[in-house]
């Protein structure tokens, strides 16, 4: 598909075009678009220099005041945050996984072998968690999360390549989602306390066989499938924490957080009110 690449952000249009993902502002943000004021604005508009920061500079029929638009809210400024416009103009890519520029060579191995491409067309978002980390989820299955292995293939020098968390193997995102020491903790965490036996790794791809192979009823599938991608993104949170910000949390902090985190958000969007924490800590599921 042809994404934007953001220069001086004059051509692409903020809610319309797919930019900062390859799904534009509008679909994952839709309830924010239906405030917008000027729905074909370029990203120019919204983005604004503010004594050497770049700050969204919003133009709302009225201002998000609602839950939903004020999570939505906090989502897009997540998902944009950090950005600046450049002095160049905007370029249109061909988005394949190598981010290479459009060509029919690129097409046809993207239609024919790009796997991580198909896998991310193919992934299904779960509707009780917040776009954040669905959008985490997705950016990992098309192997674009900045981790130093991959800044280093964009040339970018980061130091010490090796992963945070046990100071051996390289910072990559299939080791430190799938085989790092912490992280086969945390999952065996996850396992025992959704009743599953061990789970067995070997990239990114198998995690979420756990749940498509999972032959369980509709609302356990359903937190079963928000609880693996949770995993993944509160790990990664983890060993962001630890680099920038210096926090070591061990296994069991990681799993309680993403037990209580799962259950703020499971309870609260999927059938509302149903789900008690007691049921939650046994992930039992007959009352819905
Ligand atoms: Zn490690």
């Amino acid at each position: 598909m042809i994404r934007g690449v953001l220069g001086n952000g004059r051509n692409i249009r903020f809610w319309i075009d797919p930019w900062v993902s390859r799904i534009p502002l509008k679909s994952l943000f839709p309830d924010l678009f239906r405030l917008e004021s000027e729905k074909d604005c370029k990203v120019y508009h919204r983005l604004e220099l503010q004594d050497t920061i770049w700050m969204l500079s919003w133009k709302w029929r009225r201002l998000p005041n609602t839950d939903i638009e004020e999570e939505q809210l906090e989502d897009c400024v997540q998902l944009i945050e950090g950005i600046a416009l450049g002095a160049n103009n905007d370029r249109w890519v061909w988005d394949s996984a190598s981010g290479e520029d459009f060509s029919v060579f690129q097409v046809r191995t993207w239609l024919g072998s790009d796997r991580s491409v198909q896998l991310a067309s193919a992934f299904e978002w779960c509707k009780w968690l917040p776009i954040k980390c669905n959008v985490f989820m997705w950016h990992m299955l098309m192997d674009r999360i900045p981790t130093k292995k991959a800044l280093q293939r964009r040339c970018i020098d980061c130091g010490d390549l090796r992963c945070k968390f046990c100071n051996e193997q390289e910072d990559c995102i299939d080791h430190i989602v799938t085989a790092c020491m912490l992280t086969c903790g945390v999952w065996n965490g996850v396992a025992s306390w959704v009743n599953l036996p061990q789970f067995y790794f070997f990239s990114i791809n198998d995690i979420l066989q756990i749940y498509s192979s999972s032959g369980c009823s509709k609302a356990k599938k359903s937190a079963l499938h928000g609880v693996l991608i949770l995993t993944c993104w509160w790990i990664w949170k983890a060993r962001n924490d630890l680099i920038f910000r210096d926090i070591r949390r061990n296994v069991v902090e990681i799993v309680s957080d993403i037990k209580a985190l799962g259950f703020i958000w499971f309870s609260s969007r999927f059938k509302k009110g149903l789900l008690g924490w007691k049921d939650w800590q046994r992930f039992c599921f007959d009352v819905m």
